[in-house]
């Protein structure tokens, strides 16, 4: 007989009528009754792993496949029935959220646990090249002629992705991230990610880019780029633009057909005023 997993130190943990117990199955629970999007196609493993672990976790049924419940095999074990209902339930919601093609290479595997050993060993190193994709957009990524907020967004989605396709080690303290190697680990985390966003902004910004950097303790990351955006406010800092960039305002009726060198030192105002804001009106004109 497979040893049997201590769900917890009250054996009522083990009784399928608890509602706290892993084994217990709420009656409007069923295949369809989980819902990931989107599905695993062989390219997207950590992204779905994540969502599919907050579905598992909020169903009590993470435990069934991450091997903290063993499998019971021994049809005589008074919890068989309620393991084998849960191990079937939990290998359903998995089939149903991957491909067609990945799903026929894993419905004759019986144990729902060796299903998602399966699923990580065939596809979370595949990630690989996304994280290195990933790691070339973000350190290339700069400021250039976007605002500030389009800049922060743009890196903060390359960042969010990779924090999902490389997640910062959890530690197995009753409170989470409570000890010191958690709290370094999370702040160096936060450090690389502030220090990223302020390089990459353009030079404009240097003065209180260096004193945000000889802050001790460096703020959070939402708290820099309130910083930054108050700066480039106060300060009315435009978003550098080649001078010889040309502007065609296609839907202004004052400018219609014409094209204008938007220019922040020209003696014309308008193609100064052009310049300022060209970054905000996306849409409205064409940058050549
Ligand atoms: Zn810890």
């Amino acid at each position: 007989m497979a040893p049997r997993k201590d769900v917890g130190t009250s054996s009522n943990l083990e009784d399928p009528t608890n509602h706290s117990s892993p084994y217990f199955v709420h009656p409007s629970d069923g295949p369809s009754s989980v819902t990931i999007s989107p599905v695993l196609d062989g390219s997207n493993y950590h992204s779905w792993a994540r969502s599919m672990c907050r579905a598992l976790g909020g169903k009590m049924k993470f435990d069934f496949v991450d091997g903290s419940i063993s499998p019971i095999l021994d049809e005589f074990d008074p919890l068989f029935r309620a393991w084998n209902r849960c191990n079937m339930l939990v290998h359903s919601w998995i089939v149903n959220f991957v491909s067609p093609s990945i799903a026929q290479s894993i419905v004759f595997t019986e144990n729902a646990c060796d299903v998602w050993v399966d699923l990580k060993e065939r596809f979370a190193q595949g990630d690989l090249v996304r994280i290195f994709e990933l790691m070339q957009e973000i350190y290339s990524l700069q400021q250039d002629s976007k605002s500030v907020t389009t800049f922060y967004y743009e890196l903060k989605i390359l960042w969010e992705e990779l924090e999902i396709c490389m997640p910062i080690p959890n530690c197995t303290c009753r409170v989470r991230y409570s000890c010191e190697f958690m709290r370094n680990a999370r702040r160096n985390h936060t450090l690389l990610y502030a220090i990223r966003f302020l390089t990459g902004l353009n030079e404009n910004f240097g003065m209180v880019k260096s004193q945000i950097l000889l802050m001790d303790p460096l703020p959070s990351i939402n708290k820099i780029f309130s910083m930054i955006l108050q700066y480039e406010r106060q300060h009315n800092v435009s978003p550098a633009i080649d001078d010889s960039a040309l502007i065609n305002v296609v839907d202004s009726k004052k400018f219609k057909g014409n094209n204008f060198v938007a220019n922040p030192n020209s003696k014309d105002p308008i193609l100064r005023v052009l310049h300022m804001f060209a970054p905000f009106v996306e849409g409205a004109i064409t940058l050549l």
